[in-house]
C-alpha cells in the first residue's frame, strides 16, 4: 500500500473534477456520498481487478454496475470491439449485427418475440411503460418501493398516503401531474397488491418490478407474489412488465424469469427491460416482448420511439462477444459457485466474529446486510446498519476490496474472479468483521 505522506491523486482528481462535473461525478452513486471519504478515479481494469490513480489495485466486486459479467478486458470482447470500431462508429442506418444479437437475445431469453435496441436501460424501461400505455389504452402503472427503472420523470416516485392516492416524486423537476398516474407498493405484500388491483386493476397499463430487486441490494420476489402479480396482471388486462436491467443474463443465462419459470409453469412476462450485461460494457439496453405489443411500435404502429445511436455497430459488437461468451458450457456453473462461494464465505466470517449478517446470491449477483435475517422489502432493507456497513466498506476498500459504496446495491461477481481473488476478499473480511466486533 502506498505511504500516506504521498500526495493522493484521487484526491487532487476529486478537486479537479468537481469544478467542472456537478459533484465530480456523471452518476450519483460514484461520488462516495453514503459512505464518505475520495472516490477513486479508475485508471484502468483486467481482468476482476481494477487499479485507481494511485496505483492501487483492487478486487473489482462492482463491475461496472454489472455489465461486466465477464470481468475487463476479455480478449474475444475486445477483439470484437476493435474489428467493429475500424469499421465504422456509427452509421444511422440499419447493420446485420443488430439482427444478431436481437437473435441471441431472443433465444436467450424466449418470453420475447421482438426486440429492440437502445442506448441505456433509463432509456428501455421509459419506452417499454409507454408503449405498455399505447398498447393497452391506460395510463396507471404499478411499481414497488425500492425498485429502480431508470430516471424517467413518471419512474422518481415514492409512496403516497394510501392505496387510493397516488405517488410523490422523489426528484426536484419532476411536476406531481407527471407521476399521478403512477401507483407504489410495497414489494412482497400481496394484501397490498391485491387491494390495488381491486381499486384500479381496470385502469392499469402495466405493472412494472425487478423480479429480484438489485437497487435495493438483493432482494427476492417470493414465488408466491411473482406468480400473484402474473394472474392479476392477466386478468384486468395489464402488462407484466419484468425490469431484467441487471439480473438479465446474470442471474441466469435465461435471466430471473427463467429462475421463478422453474416453480412457475408457462410463467413469462409480457415485456422484458434489458440492459448492462447484454451491452458488456458498452452503451446498450433493450426492451421486448410479446409480438403484438412490439408491434404497437412506430414504424409499425402508433407508439413513438427512436434514437441516433440506438444498435450502435461498436455496441451490438461489445454485446453480442459477451453473450456468446457467457453461453457457452459450464460458463454460468463456474460464476454461479464463485458467487456462492463468496456469499456463503462472507456469512461465515461474519458468523465467526459475532456480527449479525445475512447474504444471498443467483448467478452472478449478490447481496448482504447487517441484518440478522433477509429483509423482503425496502422498510426492511432501511433497517440495515449505515454506520456498521461503511466501516466495512471503508475496512474492505483499505484492503484491496472494492464493493458497492452504498448499502442499498447489489454486487456482482465476473467469469475472471478466480479462486485466490475470492480467498484474498474472504481473508480481508474476516479482518474487518473483527474490527467491527470489537
Ligand atoms: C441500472 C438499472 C436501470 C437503469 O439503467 P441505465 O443504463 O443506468 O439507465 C434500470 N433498471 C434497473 C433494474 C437497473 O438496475
Amino acid at each position: 500500500m502506498k505511504p500516506s505522506t504521498d500526495l493522493d491523486l484521487n484526491d487532487a482528481l476529486m478537486a479537479r473534477a468537481r469544478r467542472v462535473i456537478p459533484g465530480g461525478v456523471n452518476s450519483p452513486v460514484r461520488a462516495f456520498r453514503a459512505v464518505g471519504g475520495t472516490p477513486r478515479f479508475i485508471a484502468r481494469a483486467q481482468g476482476a481487478h481494477m487499479w485507481d490513480a494511485n496505483g492501487q489495485r483492487y478486487i473489482d466486486y462492482i463491475g461496472s454496475w454489472g455489465p461486466m459479467i465477464l470481468g475487463h478486458g476479455h480478449p474475444a470482447v475486445l477483439e470484437a470491439v476493435r474489428r467493429a470500431a475500424a469499421e465504422g462508429l456509427s452509421f444511422g442506418a440499419p447493420t446485420e449485427r443488430e439482427i444478431e444479437l436481437a437473435e441471441e437475445i431472443l433465444s436467450l431469453v424466449p418470453s420475447m418475440d421482438m426486440v429492440r435496441l437502445v442506448s441505456s436501460g433509463t432509456e428501455a424501461g421509459m419506452s417499454a411503460i409507454r408503449l405498455a400505455r399505447g398498447a393497452t389504452g391506460r395510463s396507471k402503472i404499478i411499481k414497488f418501493e425500492g425498485c429502480y427503472h431508470g430516471h424517467a420523470d413518471a419512474l422518481l416516485v415514492k409512496a403516497g398516503s394510501g392505496l387510493a392516492t397516488f405517488g410523490n416524486p422523489t426528484s426536484a423537476g419532476v411536476p406531481a401531474e407527471v407521476v399521478q398516474h403512477t401507483l407504489v407498493l410495497e414489494y412482497n405484500n400481496l394484501a397490498q397488491l391485491e387491494e390495488a388491483f381491486a381499486l384500479h386493476g381496470d385502469d392499469i397499463a402495466a405493472l412494472i418490478m425487478e423480479p429480484i430487486a438489485g437497487n435495493m441490494n438483493f432482494v427476492r420476489a417470493t414465488v408466491e407474489f411473482t406468480r400473484r402479480c402474473r394472474e392479476l396482471c392477466t386478468r384486468h388486462g395489464a402488462l407484466l412488465i419484468y425490469d431484467e436491467v441487471m439480473t438479465g443474463c446474470r442471474v441466469a443465462l435465461g435471466s430471473a424469469q427463467s429462475v421463478y419459470a422453474r416453480h412457475i409453469p408457462g410463467f413469462a412476462p409480457d415485456l422484458t427491460v434489458m440492459g448492462k450485461v447484454i451491452g458488456g460494457g458498452m452503451p446498450l439496453a433493450a426492451f421486448g416482448g410479446r409480438r403484438d405489443v412490439m408491434e404497437q411500435l412506430a414504424p409499425l404502429g402508433p407508439v413513438y420511439q427512436a434514437g441516433t445511436l440506438s444498435g450502435n455497430p461498436v455496441a451490438t459488437a461489445c454485446g453480442l462477444a459477451t453473450l456468446r461468451e457467457i453461453r457457452k458450457p459450464g460458463f454460468f456453473d463456474a460464476l454461479a459457485h464463485q458467487t456462492r462461494r463468496l456469499a456463503e464465505g462472507l456469512s461465515a466470517a461474519a458468523a465467526a466474529e459475532g456480527v449479525p449478517f445475512s447474504a444471498d446470491c443467483e448467478g452472478g449477483m449478490f447481496g448482504f446486510f447487517l441484518l440478522p435475517e433477509l429483509p423482503r422489502n425496502y422498510a426492511q432493507v432501511m433497517k440495515s446498519d449505515g454506520a456498521r456497513f461503511n466501516q466495512l466498506f471503508h475496512g474492505l476498500l483499505a484492503r484491496g476490496v472494492y464493493i458497492a459504496p452504498a448499502l442499498y446495491e447489489a454486487g456482482f461477481v465476473s467469469g475472471a474472479h478466480s479462486d485466490e481473488d475470492i480467498d484474498a476478499t474472504l481473508a480481508a473480511a474476516r479482518e474487518v468483521f473483527r474490527s467491527l466486533s470489537i
